[in-house]
């Protein structure tokens, strides 16, 4: 079921009700049809007396609630304005600002900014279990103003590594851009130590081929990577008009995001559903 040729009121219009989101959530959650999370049986009555549908187990009688496990647990809004929030989120063309989110669901800003930072936590971690690996090439780059050719780092400069991977079966790289935050505000050297911490949590320890260039003088830069750096910041700054340290990487990981799952060609709405909407949906890795 892929839904991402649809524009957003055909989609709304597709998923009009509660039921019909529950339904699809229900087939992200359990696409073999329900499993007893206790005891694997499968088959389960339905209540839709409470908010949400509860699935009681014919067998041992346990009750598993359809958003346990997923994005939504513990949140009241209802499934629907979760899932337009996903569609939003995951179409190419655009970023998604909270601003803009609590004006086509409906919800309060504090709201549409808590389901933004839920689903980017989830692409967080969904990168955080895909390691780069095969043939590997890391840049250094700079987010921010634009490039200052001092020694010092200007305070609105963020430097990134860029990292891709390359496999033999696979044509098209995995992109990872990381923002390091070095200890001294106006130091722009990234030093080994960070590297070797790069290397720890994003790299696959038994990777041989690895190509590593910092700083900004060298002669034999990579442009490919250089490039990416510059197209992420540039959509950062046109769709959320620039921002500072804190959230910087959490868009970073959105942008890396859409750009691995388009250069596979693998639709954006499906994976980000399966993300959020299976029970684990934290271990569903890209490479
Ligand atoms: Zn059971």
């Amino acid at each position: 079921m892929d839904f991402s040729y649809m524009s957003y009121e055909q989609f709304k219009s597709r998923f009009s009700t509660e039921d019909l989101c529950a339904q699809y959530i229900f087939h992200m959650k359990w696409p073999e049809g329900f499993i007893c999370p206790k005891c694997s049986h499968r088959h389960a009555y339905i209540t839709k007396t409470r908010k949400h549908p509860l699935y009681e187990c014919s067998d041992c009688r346990y009750q598993a609630s359809l958003i346990s496990g997923t994005i939504m647990e513990g949140s009241r809004t209802e499934l629907r304005k979760w899932l337009l929030a996903i569609f939003l989120v995951s179409r190419t063309d655009q970023g998604t600002t909270a601003m803009s989110l609590s004006n086509l669901i409906q919800v309060t800003y504090k709201t549409a900014w808590l389901i933004l930072h839920k689903i980017r936590s989830f692409i967080q971690n969904s990168d955080t279990q895909s390691l780069l690996s095969g043939s590997v090439r890391i840049h250094s780059a700079i987010y921010g103003r634009p490039f200052n050719p001092s020694v010092h780092r200007h305070p609105q400069e963020h430097l990134l590594l860029v990292g891709s991977s390359s496999n033999e079966s696979c044509d098209s790289s995995y992109i990872k851009i990381k923002h390091i935050q070095l200890s001294s505000p106006k130091e722009r050297h990234i030093s080994r130590n960070e590297i070797r911490t790069f290397r720890k949590q994003h790299i696959e320890t038994d990777t041989q081929n690895v190509e590593i260039i910092t700083g900004f003088y060298t002669p034999q830069r990579l442009r490919p990577l250089l490039e990416i750096a510059k197209q992420a910041s540039s959509w950062i700054n046109q769709t959320f008009h620039g921002l500072g340290a804190k959230h910087l990487q959490a868009y970073l990981d959105e942008f890396c995001y859409r750009r691995n799952l388009s250069a596979r060609n693998i639709s954006i709405f499906t994976h980000l559903s399966e993300l959020c909407f299976s029970e684990n949906g934290t271990h569903i890795q890209m490479i």
